[in-house]
């Protein structure tokens, strides 16, 4: 079996013992004589994965008693809408930094539910580092404020999060969830689209205080009111079982394979100064981000010409290092190194890209 070092923005790698187990488990699920994708919602069994995926991830994340975890559908995308028609209610005011095309997309959409604020912008420099904030020109009375914590596309992470005080925060986690510890009390609302660090596609992860829920617009439709969900244990509807059931394997690896989240942080900056300290010292490759505010997760790089991107790319995938082309808007490289992938994964990626480097020079 020959399997491939695949640095995609999402959907992304698996721990390979996740697959193992769940291929083992595909046809009789721990005596069931069922797969899980077979199996009924309402079930026992079923009752134990989702109860247990919560609880595994209330442990993994320490997250605290007053906020509720939902398992919904229609990843990170939906929950542009459902944010403001769930939270932009009260002054219909909200705050938003624009770092990227996530968090555009975020304040375009709520944009037709409310009065949103861009306070901060870094897209004149093509989203390449993290704007500084000043407090002053927060919206005072803001129903919330929204960040995207990790940007997937441009590779840059917040280091230090904006101080909104009683204005309750709201991250897009989709690209750094479970990747370090996050001190979840300082959010009112964490999100995240499953595929690029908790599982497969298909499961929204939503982790929400306790107080921010009952407020949704009268005309919010009941699929799209975080009560639905909250009130009926994210079993409202049928939920995407089989994708809760590898999130629950993936808890499971990072919480007895690797030791929690604070093992995986440190595996995680091992694997990015690897790739970093590469690209700084290279003199054919560079990063794009400036050096403050890089993620530990994607890391874009460019040659700076765009044939020699392309031959990259091409001799990487003949290599076994799939999916490094980067994403249209930056064009060049992006190696996507999130939890599943091995620092072996980005020891031999080096190692290719100094031989790319000889050969090139
Ligand atoms: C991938 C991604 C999204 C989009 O997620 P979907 O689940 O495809 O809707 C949104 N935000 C961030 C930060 C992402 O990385």
């Amino acid at each position: 079996m020959a399997r491939v070092y695949n640095f995609s923005a999402g959907p992304s790698m698996l721990p390979e013992r996740v697959l193992a187990k769940a291929a083992s488990e595909m046809l009789d699920y721990e005596g069931s004589g069922q797969s899980v994708m077979e199996m009924s919602h309402r079930s026992k069994e079923y009752e134990a994965i989702i109860n247990g995926c919560e609880a595994l991830l209330r442990e993994v994340m320490s997250i605290p008693d007053n906020y509720k975890v939902l398992f919904l559908q229609g990843g990170a995308s939906s929950q542009f809408a459902m944010i403001p028609l769930n939270l932009l209610n009260g002054s219909g005011k909200a705050d938003f930094v624009i770092t990227g095309q996530w968090a555009t997309k975020a304040y375009q959409e709520a944009s037709r539910y409310g009065e949103c604020h861009v306070v901060a912008s870094s897209r004149d420099q093509t989203f390449s580092y993290i704007p500084k904030l000043d407090k002053s020109t927060f919206t005072p009375d803001a129903d919330y404020f929204h960040i995207c914590l990790n940007n997937t596309i441009y590779g840059t992470v917040y280091h230090e999060l904006p101080d909104t005080g009683k204005i309750p925060l709201v991250a897009d986690i989709s690209s750094c969830a479970l990747s370090q510890p996050v001190d979840v009390s300082k959010f009112g609302m964490l999100y995240a689209g499953a595929q690029k660090n908790m599982g497969p596609a298909g499961l929204t992860v939503v982790i929400i205080r306790e107080d921010l829920l009952g407020h949704a617009r009268e005309n919010t439709p009941t699929m799209f009111n975080y009560v639905t969900h909250s009130e009926n244990g994210s079993m409202y509807n049928t939920p995407p079982t089989y994708a809760i059931y590898i999130c629950k394997l993936v808890l499971e690896w990072l919480k007895n394979d690797i030791g929690g989240l604070k093992s995986m942080q440190a595996i995680n900056e091992k694997k990015a100064k690897l790739l970093y300290e590469f690209l700084d010292g290279s003199k054919l490759f560079r990063g794009t981000v400036v050096p403050e505010d890089r993620s530990l997760m994607n890391i874009p790089f460019v040659t700076g010409n765009d044939e020699l991107d392309k031959k990259f790319v091409t001799e990487a995938k003949a290599a076994g290092f799939v999916n490094l082309k980067g994403h249209r808007s930056v064009g060049g490289m992006r190696a996507s190194i999130y939890n599943a992938m091995p620092v072996e994964g980005v020891e031999k990626l080096v190692a290719f890209m100094e031989k790319f480097e000889r050969e090139n020079a």
